[in-house]
């Protein structure tokens, strides 16, 4: 009675084959159910319940056949058939509450999942995400979750009930009556035999459904993208990707009818032997019944179980291949919740309070991580790296930032600027040294407090699909209206959010009103200051601004880095000539350091980049379009 179609359609013997599930995962299973024990109770304690109730009808017929009727006893009768009638309405009332726990507890299972997963995955390093394909882990967030889920409650729920259902009404059928009870079950291996290959056919079936159908929506994906569309416009390819789509579209329909067929011939088939059991119990019943070996009663009673015994039965017999599909789906979903997180606060770290924001780099040491130290290899791009370690992107970099300082970081592109820049926020833990931040080893403070102390201003600064006020608040949500105002003055990118359709409501982001690139980072110049780090990474827009853009973003600049340190990844020619100290580095080591004066007339490699960047400058080329090797960028 409780095989839901995921018993036979959602189970895949083939992606259950050969795979280990680890060892330990019914424990920890157990102990995710652990907050629902009351509720797994009361969840069992329906379907027993229900179980039960159901094999009073029969006995009720039994009883009336037998002795109400020869009796001619009406009063009997009447109490007899409100009894039947008052059974069917608990029993319905029983079916309602089984529901209810067992979503209760299916979604209370996913919620926590999905509440875990999130928590943990946004806490993982970048290094996490720049390794992981995107799409792979919010399927391990959306399906695998959902597949641990019916894990617990429709295939255990249903193993457990069938279990009940034919315990119980095989009890009672011995009980009444063991010779026709052996009878019934001999009949079983006609059916539980084709119904096996039947529901493996099934599976298989469904396993290429599901793949033809991705198929097609990638190739709705692609061709309804606007790149892909035009694509196809400019090409005048109409016709073709009709044809294509409509036999990818026709094998998909193809695959339908046949999965329609199978899952009817299941049923038929369980239906027939139902038929010619009730028959056989009845014949054979019937002639015990003329022999006077037993009553007639006792044989409608038989008949009335008799069907209740195999579908449980042909449900029990997948049930193995059901489990283990569940499993899996857990041990995927653990899989993610298990990769360790290595840049974690360290047991007592610290609070860094009234950060003054000295920033000094202790002879630092560094290569990126590892595939296997940073990712869960399941969900990396095919094809990606797995090598062990890089080579070495910073080496030996020693220099003190004191607290006001603006440092410009120049150097050819790929010599570590952005990557020595992460360290400071501990965007990555340092391989060798250290980075101090007020005298403070990054790793011995509070990642909270550190990253309070620190704002970060990229090359495109994202904005969320929300309204401007909302992207600003994302850093001071208690900010009041004057304060995103004054703060947008500063930036000088309040005259043109007050002049946007919604003013600050207007939404902004990927989907949202365009900014342009200068307009987006003063707006991340404007969410910086309500931050009001002490210390200010800032990465320079190697585009193209005009004019007017460019003089905006650097009279932001000037108000915005006032009294912070600032660590500059340097791109412009008064930033560069500005700066307190200019750290030039080259193939991750600082090759020369000092001011713009002394280091132009030491003619070395700074020379070199100044020289090039000048004559960008002067044939009005951005700095963007001179990055070549030798060049800063
Ligand atoms: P710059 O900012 O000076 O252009 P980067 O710090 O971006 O240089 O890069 C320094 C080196 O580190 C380059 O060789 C680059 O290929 C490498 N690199 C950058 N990011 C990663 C990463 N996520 N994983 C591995 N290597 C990286």
């Amino acid at each position: 009675m409780r095989m839901g179609p995921h018993m036979m359609l959602g189970s895949d013997p083939d992606a259950v084959k050969g795979v280990q599930v680890s060892r330990g995962i019914w424990r920890r299973v157990l102990g995710l159910a652990a907050p629902y024990k009351g509720m797994l109770v009361g969840f069992l304690l329906t379907i027993i319940g229900a179980a039960v109730l159901d094999l009073v009808p029969p006995l009720v017929f039994r009883q009336i056949i037998d002795t109400t009727i020869p009796n001619q006893d009406t009063a009997q009768l009447t109490v007899l058939g409100l009894a039947v009638v008052g059974v069917a309405l608990v029993s319905a009332a029983l079916s309602f509450s089984e529901r209810w726990w067992s979503a209760r507890i299916g979604e209370g299972l996913i919620y926590d999942l999905r509440v875990q997963l999130f928590d943990h995955v946004q806490r993982m390093p970048v290094a996490f995400f720049t390794r992981t394909q995107t799409g792979a882990l919010i399927s391990r967030l959306n399906n695998d979750v959902i597949g641990a889920q019916r894990a617990m409650t429709a295939t255990l729920g249903s193993v457990v009930s069938n279990v009940i259902v034919l315990v119980t009404t095989l009890t009672a059928m011995f009980l009444l009556e063991w010779r026709l009870t052996l009878l019934a079950l001999a009949l079983l291996p006609v059916f539980v035999l084709p119904a096996k290959r039947v529901g493996r056919r099934m599976q298989a079936l469904t396993r290429e459904g599901m793949n033809l159908n991705s198929d097609m929506n990638n190739t709705m994906t692609e061709r309804f993208n606007v790149a892909g569309a035009l694509l196809v416009k400019l090409f005048g390819r109409y016709r073709t990707e009709s044809r294509e789509f409509s036999a990818r579209a026709g094998r998909v329909r193809d695959i339908g009818v046949k999965s329609a067929m199978y899952g009817r011939t299941f049923f038929i088939a369980l239906g027939l032997v139902a038929a010619v059991g009730v028959a056989v119990v009845y014949w054979v019943g019937g002639n015990l019944v003329i022999q006077g070996a037993i009553t007639l009663g006792t044989l409608v009673a038989m008949a009335a179980y008799v069907t209740r015994i195999y579908q449980p039965l042909t449900a029990l017999t997948n049930a193995r291949v059901d489990i283990m599909t569940a499993l899996v789906s857990f041990d995927r979903v653990f899989e993610v919740l298990d990769t360790p997180n290595p840049i974690q606060d360290r047991l007592g770290a610290i609070d860094l309070v009234d950060p003054v924001g000295q920033v000094r780099f202790d002879h630092v040491t560094f290569r990126y991580p590892s595939a296997a130290q940073a990712s869960v290899a399941s969900l990396e791009a095919p094809g990606s790296s797995t090598e062990s370690g890089g080579p070495d992107v910073l080496r030996d970099v020693d220099a003190v930032i004191e607290p006001g300082q603006l440092v410009a970081l120049v150097g050819p592109s790929g010599a570590g600027k952005t990557t020595l820049s992460s360290l400071v926020p501990r965007l990555y833990d340092v391989t060798g040294g250290a980075v101090r931040l007020d005298g403070h080893d990054v790793r011995d403070l509070t990642q909270a407090s550190l990253r309070a102390a620190i704002g970060v201003v990229s090359q495109d600064p994202h904005l969320f699909h929300e309204s401007v006020i909302d992207n600003l608040r994302y850093a001071r949500p208690d900010a009041t209206d004057d304060e995103i105002a004054a703060a947008c003055r500063a930036a000088q990118i309040h005259d043109v959010v007050a002049a946007l359709p919604d003013g600050y409501r207007t939404i902004v982001g990927e989907r949202g009103y365009r900014l342009s690139g200068g307009e987006k980072q003063r707006l991340a110049i404007a969410r910086m200051l309500l931050k009001d780090p002490a210390v200010v990474i800032l990465d320079e827009a190697t585009s193209h601004l005009d004019s007017e853009n460019e003089a905006a973003v650097q009279a932001a600049l000037t108000t915005a880095l006032a009294g912070r340190t600032a660590i500059v990844i340097a791109h412009r020619l008064s930033t560069i000539a500005t700066a307190d100290q200019i750290l030039v580095l080259d193939d991750g080591r600082i090759v020369e350091r000092g001011r713009h004066d002394d280091l132009f007339a030491a003619g070395g490699l700074y020379a070199d980049l100044y020289r090039t960047l000048i004559r960008g400058d002067a044939e009005g080329v951005a700095a963007a379009e001179v990055v070549t090797p030798g060049v800063p960028t």
